[in-house]
């Protein structure tokens, strides 16, 4: 295996893609410090079927809501579908570069369409996670009541 260990989505992030994409995540392996990362050059993260292989920790990661659609995408909806394969991504890669290829241009249209609602999901997720009884702090505004 490669060296690295893995980590689970706190349970808020979990709720929050599970919904997000509608289907459960869980299934998705998270190995942060993960050595294999850094044999790609500048990466953070990158994916193979059911994995996210992450450079930094997975803390970090989870808490970084961009990075986190762009990865879960590619895993859920490329590696998953037989869309994405090794060869596929390195012909992509030659024809058209790491930026302009269709893999990424696809995860970074999804990840701009869809952070909002991720992050009103998160929001949603975190609410349920209160105890019973105990509620949000909401910050008062200047304005009004
Ligand atoms: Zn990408």
């Amino acid at each position: 295996m490669w060296l690295g260990n893995r980590c689970q989505p706190p349970k808020d992030v979990e709720g929050a893609l599970d919904a997000l994409f509608g289907q459960p995540v869980g299934h998705v392996q998270v190995i942060q410090y993960s050595i294999y990362v850094r044999w790609h050059m500048r990466a953070i993260a990158t994916t193979r079927p059911s994995r996210i292989y992450l450079r930094g920790s997975g803390k970090e990661f989870f808490a970084d809501a961009p990075l986190l659609l762009h990865e879960y995408f590619h895993v859920l909806r490329q590696w998953a579908t037989g869309d994405l394969t090794i060869p596929k991504y390195l012909a992509e890669c030659f024809r058209r570069g790491y930026w302009d290829n269709r893999y990424e241009i696809e995860a970074r249209d999804f990840t701009s369409r869809e952070i909002y609602r991720y992050r009103s999901l998160l929001a949603q997720h975190r609410n349920e996670a209160l105890p019973p009884g105990v509620h949000p702090i909401r910050r008062k505004t200047a304005v009004g009541s």
